[in-house]
């Protein structure tokens, strides 16, 4: 099936940069992961949903929100860092569940526990401290952290048998653990496989039953073909297709986009930007693009990255500047206000996340966290469907 060509959206205001989220593309994602892990998905939407926007993200994959039920494909819960996230899916009126997969300092549980959010536990006296919050029956949920290689975060996996007690007295909703290489070597993620089996047998007379273990990120769901282990698999990158995208199908979900704010003819030998850094090898066509390293168009493509205008490859032109980027325009026809895609979809090509971060030698997920800054989203219910503009 030929895809349809997905053209820039336009507003009838002025704006100088978006982003233009595609959350159709975002479930599509989701649906693909979904049925690779086997398993309901915990989807992480930290660092505001790695940019994307943790309520959107969250109302897109069908949580419970005051005003929407669930929907049926709905993920199991949300997985978040910092109690600052969760508070802000709370406030937007997120009801489902929330883990705050990133260890909580002791003076932290209170506030976690007033907003419904299952905190990873791995330290006996921050268990016990739990375990007073609340209504003396009704234990709130936590998940044992253990760490089996990673170093990060969690109990050591050889050292879960201190926490028999607190098990005991205080069973966890589930177990989980994070892959420091599942992507990259296969030899190491079956060693933490290992390590978290080992673990899991050490308290197996303690825990529950049907504790729901997980381990599995995107790099993890990826590398198995059977499927991901456990009861919960946690994608983050995948999800918004920031790696794995060719190998798993996934759709791109963010497409940034910029106008043209400027347009001037540069003489052979004459430079462009600062550090005069490029210089024109005959007479140029120079577009100012309305996008720069303040809104997370990294200084890295300098001289190295390209944009898209009317579906052609334009290579910028010396060095990103903070509000601003040139490209060479001198193979495109284009004119004044005309949309730019920086990242994403114009016509039948794509710029990955993949492809940037790759020319401004920066990984995927720092390129994605660091886009928003001034860079308002625009959501789209799904942009494969909308009418294609001819700008
Ligand atoms: C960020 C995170 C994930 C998701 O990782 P990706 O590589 O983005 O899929 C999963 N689990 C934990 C504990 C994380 O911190």
């Amino acid at each position: 099936m030929a895809a349809s060509p997905i053209y820039p959206t336009r507003d009838d205001d002025f704006a100088r940069a978006w982003l233009d989220v595609d959350l159709g593309a975002l479930r599509h994602n989701a649906g693909v992961l979904r049925a690779r892990a086997g398993v309901p998905l915990l989807p992480m939407v930290k660092a505001n949903g790695y940019g994307v926007g943790a309520v959107a993200v969250a109302r897109a994959l069908g949580m419970a929100f005051d005003d929407q039920p669930a929907l049926a494909d709905a993920p199991w819960g949300l997985g978040i860092a910092s109690l600052d996230e969760a508070e802000l899916l709370r406030e937007a009126g997120c009801l489902g569940r929330i883990v705050c997969l990133q260890p909580l300092l002791p003076n932290e549980l209170v506030r976690a526990h007033a907003l419904g959010v299952t905190p990873a536990l791995h330290r006996a006296a921050d268990i016990a401290r739990w375990t007073t919050l609340g209504a003396p029956e009704a234990l709130a949920p936590y998940h044992l952290s253990v760490d089996t290689g990673m170093a990060r975060a969690g109990i050591r996996w050889d050292e879960v048998d201190s926490l028999r007690d607190a098990m005991r007295q205080a069973p966890p909703q589930g177990v989980f653990t994070h892959f420091h290489s599942a992507d990259e070597s296969l030899a190491s993620r079956d060693e933490q496989d290992g390590r978290f089996a080992d673990a899991l047998a050490v308290l197996h007379d303690v825990l529950p039953p049907d504790v729901l273990r997980h381990s599995d990120n995107s790099g993890a769901i990826a590398s198995r073909h059977a499927g991901s282990p456990g009861h919960l698999a946690r994608p983050g990158i995948a999800l918004y297709a920031g790696l794995f995208s060719e190998e798993l199908g996934l759709q791109p979900v963010v497409h940034l986009r910029a106008r043209i704010i400027d347009l001037r003819a540069v003489h052979e030998g004459e430079s462009v930007s600062y550090g005069a850094t490029w210089r024109a090898p005959g007479p140029r066509r120079i577009a100012t693009i309305a996008c720069g390293y303040a809104d997370g168009y990294r200084r890295h493509l300098s001289n190295a990255g390209m944009v898209l205008i009317n579906g052609v490859r334009c290579p910028v032109a010396g060095r990103v500047t903070m509000d601003m980027i040139m490209v060479d325009v001198t193979a495109v026809d284009c004119d004044l206000g005309q949309v730019a895609t920086l990242l994403g979809y114009d016509g039948q090509d794509c710029l990955t996340v993949e492809t940037v971060a790759g020319l401004a030698g920066v990984s995927p997920y720092e390129l994605l966290v660091g886009l928003t800054l001034r860079v308002p989203a625009v959501y789209h219910a799904s942009i494969r469907s909308s009418i294609p503009s001819s700008v």
